[in-house]
Parts: structure tokens; sequence; C-alpha cells
């Protein structure tokens, strides 16, 4: 069995600008701009990528936890 990270953002939508380079950084897509608000999904693996780009502070990890996951096949 594999152990996988999984983690949690926490969006601050007061300070979000909505400037789009979270989620070009995001290496599992979990960050999108939808009808113009930045949503997060559950794929994040807290890879710390949104915080450290965000020039704006408005994003960050809130929760890392793992997860055993059972190879396919
Ligand atoms: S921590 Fe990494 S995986 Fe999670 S939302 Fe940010 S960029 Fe994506
Ligand atoms: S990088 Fe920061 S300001 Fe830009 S969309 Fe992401 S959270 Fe919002």
């Amino acid at each position: 069995m594999a152990r996988q990270r999984k983690g949690e953002v926490a969006i601050n939508h007061n300070y979000c600008k909505r400037c789009n380079i979270c989620p070009q950084f995001c290496p599992t897509k979990n960050l999108e701009i939808v009808g113009g608000k930045l949503v997060s999904y559950d794929r994040c693996i807290a890879c710390f990528a949104c915080e450290r780009y965000c020039p704006d502070l408005a994003i960050e990890v809130v929760k890392i936890y793992h997860v055993e996951t059972t190879p396919a096949g």
C-alpha cells in the first residue's frame, strides 16, 4: 500500500484578486477560476506551490493528511 499526501487549502476571497497565477502552478489542477471566483477541488497534495506563488497571500494550506491507497491491479 502506498501513502499519498492530501491537503486542503483555504482561500481568502477578500484578498484574492483572481489573477489566475495559482491555478497555473498547481500540479494537480486543484484550483480553477469559475464564474469569477477561485475554487478548489479535492485534489490538493499539499505541495504549497499556490501559497508560494500567490502575490497576495490569499491562499494557504490549512490541512495535511495521509491516505493509504491500494495500487490498482
Ligand atoms: S498546495 Fe499544491 S496541490 Fe494543493 S492547491 Fe496548492 S498548488 Fe495545488
Ligand atoms: S494567486 Fe492568489 S490572488 Fe491569484 S488567483 Fe490564486 S489565490 Fe487568488
